[in-house]
């Protein structure tokens, strides 16, 4: 049964029995406190602790969820996943634990042809609190299930809660047993040494967790709590893995080989010429790499963007993984451009949307792993010359400092440095290592607390304020020069008499022109001159607390004394650049509202000189096709000259009027409101305007990005920077059309035909290099000895084999050799500077006892390789490109020897 086939069993089963389907929500919960949603339940949680009232009493899912404390597990258990599927039933307030026993029993043990999934009843098993005695009664006496197979537990090991003071409930675990082939059987009524004996955990794999939310609990660490008494409303929240579930229908062995993980397992195994399961290490690889490609995928596609820190970091070290997985498996080129498509194509048939925003996805994830390439790059180089300083001193162990180097400057990540090293035979400093990352968390650590203090202690400031008693006026709409007073002087935070150049100050004026950042608009830049030759560069200004611009900046000459006159001068230019920045910021919103209907508002934006971005609401990427729409619309508007006018009026006279408010933002009573050609564009606003739109000069939307769920961004270029961005766009253009010969217009048909040309060929080269390989292992054939009964051929390919052609040469060798008599097939070659090997024998052999792995070492060894595999087909590599003749001897002498 396909896993989109379990998904949708799902949700028919549970809709039938009056459950509301709820789709999945987003892998990126609304919740700043939580990193992903990592259950079923998340988006349920008010309803299931009360907070509100659910809008129905039952609901049925089936989440996406990211977990990313299994990430050590993932390749090495069966059934742990990054990124998994928790299909779950909700009741909230109604059915309670016979009804949610009942509908599990009757779907896992339904019959397929009835909508079921069909499992053996004799194989399930399940957990539950030992004085759960209602559950324990209904499974025995209304199902009829043995008591024998019900395991009773401890609350410590079988409840649920939220970790604080609120519900609590104990669950019921499915278990399903996966055969003796998989552990030793459990004695009846206990699972071996439960709970999380290896052995046990891989027969008896957790299914299914039906939580019966009962109890409200009072305070206590971790278990240790008071259960106070039963809650109101009783809630119950299952969860079942769905790729669990699909391995065992599927017969599959873990959740990474089902139909949705599996085919890029076989895409990494094509690419990097390993064979899935001939060797330990590099099948948790393999299994790694399609884990973690499907991981970013859906998380690129909810809208993640690699980063340095939270979500983002996830993002990153996932795709980071995968890459320097596939490096581990061989494979040195970029990977992703050939994974990710496999991936998507599988997922796709449960979410569609994967399909039409994969180009933004993809794009996403290629660069990351361009970044982490160009990091490996440099970071490698550094590495060889650290390795060898070590050698030449004679030395065995890579210093912690420079380990630590490699990590901070090169974002060489430890691991990645111990694996290094390990290859050319040294050791790292590990304790020197994480004593230099402390010492360096410890910096940081200091820093942020220094920044905190010196943002958010807004004490002094609001005592300066208060002394002054009115907020200092803002004149700069229309002034660029005032003639005002030095108030205060501040340096590090404290009110000074006097100060000397050079010295970094924060001052306060009785007025300025200068615009204090604000609404997104970035501040004003410019010079104060005071009357005793003091000058003040000015490079920020901010008000910690509302009315109180604060001039931060450098005084470069003189001194500074509180009650000197001052003459404060911004830098037009900067500002100009950032007010046609603003102007565009409103247009390209009220265009965006046009386009995409009125819900598309303003979420944020941030108006620098010559460009803005603007952050809005809208639930899916923005069509091209809009978007030029609105970069044409705002552009037409530019040349008419449209007036931008402002007025001050009553908040409710702003609001009939149409005016656009930020939500969430505090208005005062009275309100100022930018308006652009009269009412085409009216929004509350207290930053700098041009005074009519022919001074943009022109708009260009250069990028349309999600950032987070249902917010979109929009770049845009403005004036000059704009018509740079154009001019750089029109050399790349007729540069291409030069290289390609032909005029800009036609450039799209040539690339077109070009690429449509390149793929024909490629397919030419293979189908020939197929009929080369073909033609030459008829006349292999030919060439195969005797050897003690055996029939062997071997064969030295030379040189510029792929791993992949040389596997498929081997076997088709194997298949020319026949079935009747013992044969053995051994091909050595090499691809660049690495020999490969790979063996293969046939049925007739492997009763001979003739076994590809054993020999496969045999040559390995020869050439100072390594590898293995099973008997009938092994393969190896990484030794000496020159040792070919000795690795066939070796195989030769080996099949000698047993013969
Ligand atoms: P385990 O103990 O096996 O790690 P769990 O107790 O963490 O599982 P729950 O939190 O109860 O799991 O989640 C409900 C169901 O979701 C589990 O019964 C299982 O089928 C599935 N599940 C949990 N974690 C994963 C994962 N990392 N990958 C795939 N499926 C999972
Ligand atoms: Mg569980």
């Amino acid at each position: 049964m396909r896993t989109s086939e379990i998904h949708r069993r799902w949700l028919d089963f549970f809709a039938k029995k009056q459950h509301e389907v709820v789709p999945s929500a987003s892998l990126v919960s609304s919740d700043p406190s939580i990193l992903f949603t990592i259950a079923g339940m998340v988006p349920f949680i008010p309803y299931i602790v009360g907070t509100e009232k659910a809008p129905y009493a039952r609901a049925v899912s089936v989440q996406k969820c990211i977990r990313t404390n299994d990430i050590e597990n993932v390749g090495r258990t069966t059934r742990h996943g990054t990124f998994f599927q928790m299909a779950g039933n909700f009741s909230f307030g109604d059915y309670f634990k016979k009804g949610a026993i009942d509908f599990s029993w009757e779907l896992l043990t339904g019959a397929q042809d009835e909508g079921g999934y069909g499992l053996d009843p004799e194989r399930l098993w399940i957990t539950l609190w030992e004085e759960d005695q209602e559950s324990f009664d209904h499974l025995v006496e209304v199902i009829g299930f043995p008591a024998e197979r019900i395991v009773r537990l401890p609350w410590e090991e079988s409840c649920w809660d939220t970790g604080q003071p609120g519900p609590a409930g104990s669950t019921g675990e499915w278990h399903y047993d996966r055969g003796p082939e998989f552990g030793p059987d459990a004695p009846h009524g206990v699972l071996p040494e439960w709970p999380g004996s290896p052995e046990a955990e891989d027969r008896y794999i957790e299914i299914w967790n039906l939580v019966f939310d009962q109890f409200l609990r009072g305070e206590g660490k971790g278990k240790d709590y008071p259960l106070l008494g039963e809650l109101d409303q009783k809630s119950i929240d299952t969860g079942l893995g769905v790729e669990r579930l699909a391995y065992i229908l599927q017969g599959r062995n873990n959740m990474y080989e089902v139909d949705q993980v599996f085919p890029v397992i076989e895409k990494a195994q094509e690419l990097s010429g390993r064979v899935y399961g001939a060797d330990d290490e590099d099948d948790v690889r393999l299994r790694v790499v399609a884990d973690h490609v499907r991981s970013a995928l859906m998380l690129v596609a909810d809208g993640v963007k690699p980063g340095n820190e939270g979500r983002g970091y996830v993002l990153r070290r996932l795709i980071r993984r995968a890459v320097r997985s596939m490096r581990l498996l061989g494979y040195d080129d970029p990977s992703m451009p050939a994974l990710l498509p496999v991936s998507k194509d599988v997922m796709k048939e449960s979410y569609s949307q994967l399909e039409s925003d994969f180009s933004r996805i993809s794009d996403v994830v290629y660069a990351e792993e361009e970044a982490f390439r160009r990091t490996l790059a440099s970071g490698t180089t550094i590495f060889d010359q650290l390795a060898g300083g070590v050698r030449e001193q004679g030395g065995r162990s890579i210093a912690g400092e420079d380990a630590f180097r490699l990590h901070d400057t090169f974002g060489f990540p430890i691991d990645l440095t111990l694996e290094m090293a390990q290859e050319v035979g040294l050791s790292v400093d590990e304790e020197g290592f994480r004593s230099a990352m402390s010492e360096q968390r410890e910096r940081a650590r200091a820093d942020a607390a220094a920044k905190k203090t010196g943002h958010t202690d807004t004490a002094l400031y609001n005592r300066i304020l208060g002394q002054r008693g009115e907020a200092v006026p803002f004149l700069g709409y229309t002034e660029s020069s005032v003639a005002t007073t030095l108030e205060s002087v501040l340096v590090d935070g404290a009110l000074v008499d006097t100060v000397q150049a050079p010295a970094d100050i924060e001052v306060v004026l009785a007025s300025t022109p200068f615009y204090a950042e604000m609404g997104g608009q970035l501040a004003d830049q410019g010079r104060i001159a005071l009357t005793g030759g003091g000058i003040i560069e000015v490079d920020d200004v901010q008000a910690p607390v509302k009315g109180l611009p604060v001039h931060r900046g450098r005084l470069v000459e003189g001194e500074a004394h509180p009650g000197e006159s001052a003459i404060a001068t911004i830098d037009l230019e900067r500002r100009g650049a950032i007010a046609r920045a603003h102007t565009a910021t409103h247009m390209v919103h009220q265009a965006l509202r046009e386009e995409l209907g009125e819900g598309a508002t303003q979420a944020g934006s941030e108006n620098s000189p010559g460009r803005m971005r603007f952050d809005f609401r809208f639930g899916q990427a923005v069509p091209k096709s809009s978007l030029e729409e609105v970069e044409g619309r705002v552009n037409t508007l530019l040349q008419q000259e449209l007036e931008v006018t402002d007025a001050q009026m009553p908040i409710d006279e702003a609001k009939a009027l149409g005016a656009q408010a930020l939500f969430g933002e505090k208005y005062g009573d009275i309100v100022r409101v930018v308006s652009i050609g009269g009412d085409w564009s009216r929004e509350l606003c207290g930053g700098t305007h041009v005074p009519t739109t022919g001074a943009l000069g022109s708009v260009n939307l250069v990028g349309e990005s999600s950032i987070g769920s249902g917010v979109r961004r929009v770049d845009a270029l403005v004036g000059l920077n704009a018509y740079r961005h154009q001019a750089k766009e029109k050399a790349l253009v007729s540069q291409l059309s030069e290289i390609m010969n032909v005029g800009a217009d036609d450039l799209p048909e040539r690339v077109r035909s070009l690429t449509q040309r390149l793929r024909e060929t490629e397919k030419q080269l293979a189908a020939m290099r197929g009929a080369q390989l073909q033609a030459e292992a008829g006349r292999l054939v030919e060439s195969a000895r005797t050897i003690g009964g055996t029939r062997v051929l071997l064969h030295d390919a030379g040189e510029g084999i792929a791993a992949g052609d040389l596997r498929t040469l081997v076997q088709d060798l194997r298949n020319r050799l026949g079935e009747d008599s013992p044969a053995v097939v051994a091909v050595v070659g090499a691809d660049g500077a690495k020999a490969a090997l790979v063996v293969a024998t046939n049925a007739a052999a492997r009763e001979a006892g003739r076994r590809a792995g054993a020999l496969l070492k045999a040559g390995a060894e020869a050439m100072g390789g390594r590898g293995g595999g099973k008997d009938d087909m092994a393969q190896g590599g990484g030794g000496d490109p020159q040792r070919t003749s000795q690795t066939l001897d070796a195989i030769a002498a080996a099949l000698g020897a047993d013969a």
